[in-house]
């Protein structure tokens, strides 16, 4: 049978042109990551034809004892890796995992409260535009003047406002974030607690950051970003919401599940559970206390002061350069990293005045401190003269150098 290169030529070059793409340039976009061969194996696999609605056991399509096997795999692993009673691997998503526990657990009108999408929060959390801010009463918590997370105002509006589900969790959130206050707060005002933990699920797994899974009625994640897994979604639950949270996934807003893609993820929670994966989000942790610490030296501002996980969020104003702007001219250097409002941004949404940056991809290649400083380093040099050829000529050497000596794939 002849490969996509034969019959397909034009789509192979673009593959070709991405996964050089993915080797030659340093990749600072702090929710992706490279997930392992065998997980792209998993993907790759027949899986693909399986239809399989319902759960193991229980399916509406016969042939089902073999992907049975798979999803049961994913679910004993995914639970043990986070300590949880119960679990949904078969969200596509990380929007649909959220949107199913809304649909579980919500009505249309229902007031929820999460951090506000300027401040660091997710779209799913209640963003005007998503379905989360058109069919709900969103009440959005802030920052504090320190950059942390205001949980005196957390607590005071869910007085005030007595929302159904308070959500934890954030996309542009550096720092640990006390999932136990939370729970207290919650609990107080009669809400369910969710907390979307995306961002941190694989340093939660390793143990560098707190985990979120005794406290919470309910968590979810994407699994591929610092857990490096396929793209895709889950849930862990307590014990009592499991059948309401199933039904909402199936029948409530998915059909067949991608058994492939739970093939992935049952490949990525059984890596998650090797000693190996504590090294490498200790590792994770520390480019980019080291990548953070060199902005700073350099002359820029971390939002909330540090990190203390993969993420950061830089504020540019020191150098005169948008987000925007700084987003292109680093990707002109072979960087990528995503343009990000910092809180209070002067700057419209598609400008802002920041970059996000972080340390999963890089460290997966195995850049330990020193590639994450010099990398830290070669930002600065960019954002110092962003339109220069000569400057942006030197930073694509040095990150060809960098690249070469740590492959991905290769
Ligand atoms: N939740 C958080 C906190 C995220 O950061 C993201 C992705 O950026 C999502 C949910 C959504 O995941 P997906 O892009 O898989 O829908």
């Amino acid at each position: 049978q002849q490969g996509i290169a034969q019959t397909d030529p034009e789509l192979w070059t673009a593959i070709q042109q991405e996964t050089t793409r993915q080797e030659d340039h340093i990749e600072l976009i702090a929710s992706e990551n490279y997930a392992s061969p065998a997980v792209m194996e998993a993907q790759g696999s027949q899986l693909t034809n399986k239809y399989a609605e319902g759960y193991p056991g229980k399916r509406y399509y016969g042939g089902c004892e073999h992907v049975d096997t798979v999803e049961d795999l994913a679910i004993e692993r995914l639970k043990k890796l986070f300590g949880a009673e119960a679990a949904n691997v078969q969200p596509n998503s990380g929007s649909q995992a959220n949107q199913a526990v809304f649909f579980a657990l919500l009505q249309p009108g229902d007031t929820i409260m999460g951090l506000s999408l300027a401040e660091g929060g997710h779209l799913t959390h209640g963003m005007p535009l998503n379905m989360s801010g058109k069919w709900f009463n969103v009440v959005s918590y802030g920052l504090n003047k320190d950059e942390a997370i205001d949980y005196d105002q957390v607590e005071a509006l869910a007085r005030e406002h007595k929302p159904k589900i308070i959500i934890a969790g954030a996309s542009a959130y550096s720092l640990h974030i006390d999932f136990e206050r939370f729970a207290k707060i919650a609990k107080e005002v009669g809400a369910y607690y969710m907390v979307d933990m995306a961002h941190y699920s694989g340093l939660i797994a390793a143990g560098v950051y707190p985990n979120p899974v005794p406290h919470a009625d309910v968590c979810t994640s994407t699994t591929h970003k610092s857990l490096r897994g396929p793209r895709g979604g889950i849930i862990l639950m307590k014990e009592e919401l499991a059948k309401k949270i199933n039904s909402a996934i199936f029948p409530g807003i998915q059909g067949g599940p991608l058994m492939h893609v739970i093939a992935g993820k049952a490949v990525a929670f059984h890596e998650a559970l090797q000693p190996e994966f504590k090294e490498y989000q200790k590792q994770v942790v520390a480019n980019a206390k080291a990548l953070a610490e060199t902005l700073v030296e350099r002359g820029l501002r971390i939002v909330s002061g540090r990190t203390e996980s993969h993420v950061m969020l830089v504020d540019l104003r020191a150098k005169g350069i948008t987000g925007k702007a700084a987003e292109a001219a680093l990707g002109n250097a072979h960087i990528t990293v995503n343009k990000n409002a910092i809180p209070n941004d002067p700057e419209k949404p598609f400008v802002t005045s920041g970059v996000r940056l972080g340390s999963p991809a890089m460290t997966t290649r195995g850049f330990k401190e020193e590639q994450a400083r010099a990398v830290g380093h070669l930002i600065a040099d960019v954002l110092e003269n962003p339109e220069d050829e000569a400057t942006l000529a030197t930073v694509r050497a040095k990150v060809k150098e960098l690249t070469s000596q740590f492959p991905v794939y290769k």
